[in-house]
């Protein structure tokens, strides 16, 4: 078995996830088995408890397991399934660590930092090396090298490094090259710095890889070489991509990434075959339609908050051959303003997942003003929650309909606690979380689009449709056209009266690949193409 450890220097925010789960597209196409696993070096259990101002997106998996948003990169830019073992952070070290020393395992010994707690992380490379058995497992590191916190992960990794012996690690360090104005320059210092750094902790990297916003000449590549002890082929350039994300397989491709790494690991593999992927960059940079979606969200600012929506849209692009422009609208602007100015013009209205109450009133208005206005409407999770309030208020005139979550004494509450919720105390890891299985209705547009009678997505909430008003919405023309298989839980509702206008209890944009853009996604970017046509830009 052969690991690459991605660790980061200089600044966070590098995009280190993006070249892990890059590297992992090129090796995966070289017929290579690869797994992909990320250290948090936070004390939180999981990132489930942090507020997307902290933490961007939580990425959910099947297993449940609430996790870095990298593990959605890792999914998205190769076939693997991760499950809770590809994500560990500083707090789940540290809680089996001192739950092992309160079961007496340490047998009388002082715990200490190193072996305890290396020993705990290295155990998790091999426990995700014996479950996947993949030929070659990537483990990034989170944060930058020289943090206090990061110390452990990179002491163990060093360990590893020489248990496992030579050639069958590859070190991968991911830098930043800035461009000074004033110089007209790339800098090379920080990099130097960092890589002295991780060389002090007894790493040397193998390959540097540099983020830059202009290309790396000659020169700079031969001066990284010379202070960071790698032959230049080791410089590789990663420079800003100028449309997709989805370029940097192909750009560390030129740059032969995947083909060092071979050497290094000693792997005898064909040349990855990247067709399948130009083509998708092709319809990505050049794409014969375009399309305007506004997503109602209340963290609109931030770049992360709703990263897989954002990203499964675009593969709802490719699959229509529409690029995308994607329009932030903030909710409570919507509040204030009213909302036809901002959301007249958009080809589809998408309201995201969410919690708590702020921004509520600004999307059941952008869910009203797509139904009325024949808008493609496409909810997720909160936002089927939003439909529903909107139609219970505005068609079946329940005045002051409501979710129990918002309002705990409205008159109507259609959206309320789930049983299973009602017992709950403790925040963390405790909603209706990861894969469960949905029944779609015959004929219905969503089991049209899944081309499917029985689906598994993925969930992340406590609230549901509250099954006392399911007749009353029925009459008035509201399909339910998912449910958990013994039809006691509404998974995907649907108004058939619309052009597309269709929302989910659980979160399809975490299933999602620019290779297999999700139906749902699909169907709706298909509808707001049309809905363009009809009012041109
Ligand atoms: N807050 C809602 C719930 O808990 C929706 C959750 C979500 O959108 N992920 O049910």
């Amino acid at each position: 078995m052969k690991y690459i450890f991605v660790t980061g220097g200089v600044v966070s925010s590098l995009g280190k996830g993006l070249t892990a789960a890059s590297l992992g597209t090129l090796l995966e196409n070289r017929g290579l088995k690869v797994a992909l696993q990320k250290f948090d070096p936070y004390l939180n259990v999981d990132p489930g408890t942090m507020s997307p101002f902290q933490h961007g997106e939580v990425y959910v998996l099947d297993d449940g397991a609430e996790t870095d948003l990298d593990l959605g990169h890792y999914e998205r830019f190769t076939n693997v399934k991760l499950s809770r073992l590809n994500n560990l952070t500083s707090g789940q070290v540290y809680q089996t660590v001192l739950n092992n020393e309160r079961e007496g395992k340490y047998l009388g010994k002082t715990v200490q930092v190193i072996p305890h707690v290396t020993d705990e992380i290295k155990r998790r490379i091999h426990a995700l090396a014996a479950h996947s058995q993949a030929d070659v497992i990537i483990t990034e590191i989170g944060g930058t090298t020289g943090d206090i916190e990061g110390l452990p992960f990179l002491e163990a990794i060093r360990e590893f490094a020489l248990e496992a012996g030579v050639g069958n690690v590859a070190f991968v360090h991911v830098t930043y090259v800035p461009f000074i104005k004033a110089a007209g320059e790339l800098k090379t210092k920080p990099t130097q710095q960092s890589v002295a750094k991780l060389r002090e902790i007894g790493i040397a990297p193998h390959l540097i890889v540099c983020r830059c916003e202009k290309p790396l000449d000659k020169e700079l590549r031969q001066k990284i070489s010379l202070f960071c002890n790698v032959p230049i082929e080791a410089v590789i350039e990663e420079k800003d991509v100028d449309h997709s994300i989805y370029e940097v397989p192909l750009m560390l491709q030129r740059e032969r990434t995947d083909e060092l790494v071979c050497q290094l690991l000693r792997l005898d593999t064909p040349l990855p075959n990247m067709s399948h992927w130009q083509e998708i960059i092709r319809k990505l940079i050049a794409p014969q339609h375009r399309v305007r979606i506004g997503v109602v969200g209340k963290y609109i600012e931030l770049q992360d908050a709703y990263k897989s929506v954002y990203e499964a849209i675009i593969h709802g692009g490719v699959a229509n051959d529409c690029g995308i422009e994607t329009v932030r609208v903030d909710a409570e602007e919507i509040e204030k303003e009213g909302g036809e100015a901002i959301l007249q013009g958009l080809g589809g209205i998408l309201v995201p997942g969410g919690f708590g109450e702020r921004g509520v009133e600004g999307k059941i208005k952008a869910a009203k003003f797509a139904r009325e206005n024949k808008i493609p409407y496409l909810g997720l999770c909160l936002g089927m929650q939003i439909a529903t309030i909107e139609f219970a208020r505005h068609v079946l005139k329940l005045e002051k309909a409501h979710s129990t979550e918002f309002d705990r004494n409205t008159p109507h509450p259609v959206i309320a606690l789930l049983d299973a919720q009602k017992e709950v105390t403790q925040l963390g890891g405790t909603m209706r979380l990861g894969a469960q299985s949905c029944q779609l209705a015959v004929g219905s547009q969503a089991g049209k689009l899944y081309g499917a009678f029985v689906v598994n997505e993925r969930h992340r909430h406590r609230y549901e449709f509250n099954n006392h008003y399911r007749a009353q919405f029925e009459q008035a023309g509201f399909v339910f056209s998912g449910t958990s298989p013994d039809g006691k839980l509404v998974e995907v509702i649907e108004l058939p009266a619309h052009p597309f206008y269709v929302a989910s209890q659980f979160h399809p944009e975490f299933l999602s690949k620019p290779h297999q853009p999700h139906p749902l996604f699909r169907g709706f970017i298909a509808a707001a193409h049309q809905q363009m046509h009809r009012k041109p830009l």
